[in-house]
């Protein structure tokens, strides 16, 4: 029978690519979280309640019912794009200027109120992989697998160092380790929901682990 997998765990420590193998192998839908999170980001900054002089959080709360979002399913990539009012911002959310500001944003309690209604919803039909940071302890604490993911801070920001490169950003190493570790603090400090892993969730530390070890492990767990 299908289950619902979910995946927490620090930034850029390869959730959603393992999670996307996953899915793929499991003929499972799989959901990016962090891509809600930074597609209300991306909508704050564009409405400069966020990013300028000042930031205007009670503007963006107001706005909040005007923000739709959508995944719509890419053939050619294999997993589903976001899209923000009617506008693929799939490209758009992975800056690192979007990752400056995505923790505040994921601070504020109707953002989060108004994000996890809608996962929860995606998670009515069993057969589903979600990552982000409050899966397994939020949106479904009854998930019957939880895995919780880990890497050493430097290890998690060479590896986003190198995809941002590969995007042709013009980043430096130790500013993409500084927003790495600013995001896992303000994560796990955040009031409401923070970054922690679920008491039954499997710890999976892959700071020495290949990708193909890792989804062979994930597999395991998952057919179990
Ligand atoms: O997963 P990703 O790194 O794209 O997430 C971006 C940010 O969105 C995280 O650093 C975190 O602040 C926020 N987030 C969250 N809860 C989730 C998913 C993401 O707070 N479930």
């Amino acid at each position: 029978a299908k289950i619902t997998i979910a995946i927490d765990g620090y930034s850029s420590t390869g959730k959603s690519t393992i999670a996307k193998q996953l899915a793929k192998a499991l003929g499972y839908v799989y959901v990016d979280t962090g891509a809600m999170y930074r597609a209300v980001t991306l909508f704050a900054m564009r409405n400069g309640f966020i990013g300028g002089q000042n930031d205007n959080i009670g503007a963006l709360v107001k706005l909040l019912p005007r923000i739709k979002l959508k995944f719509v399913y890419n053939e050619t990539l294999g997993y589903a794009e976001i899209y923000l009012n009617g506008e693929n911002v799939e490209r758009e959310i992975r800056t690192l200027e979007v990752s400056k500001y995505v923790s505040r944003i994921a601070e504020v309690e109707e953002v989060r109120h108004m994000l996890v209604d809608i996962q929860k919803d995606m998670g009515m039909e069993k057969g589903i992989v979600m990552d982000g940071r409050d899966i397994g302890t939020v949106v479904f604490p009854n998930a019957e697998l939880k895995i919780f993911m880990t890497a050493s801070p430097e290890k998690r920001a060479y590896r986003r160092y190198k995809e941002l490169l590969d995007k042709k950003e013009e980043v430096t190493y130790e500013d993409v380790l500084a927003n790495v570790e600013n995001r896992d603090r303000i994560d796990s400090n955040r009031e409401f929901s923070p970054l922690k892993r679920a008491d039954d969730a499997i710890l999976f530390d892959n700071s020495d682990m290949g990708l193909k070890e890792q989804f062979e492990r994930m597999y395991n767990h998952a057919l179990r």
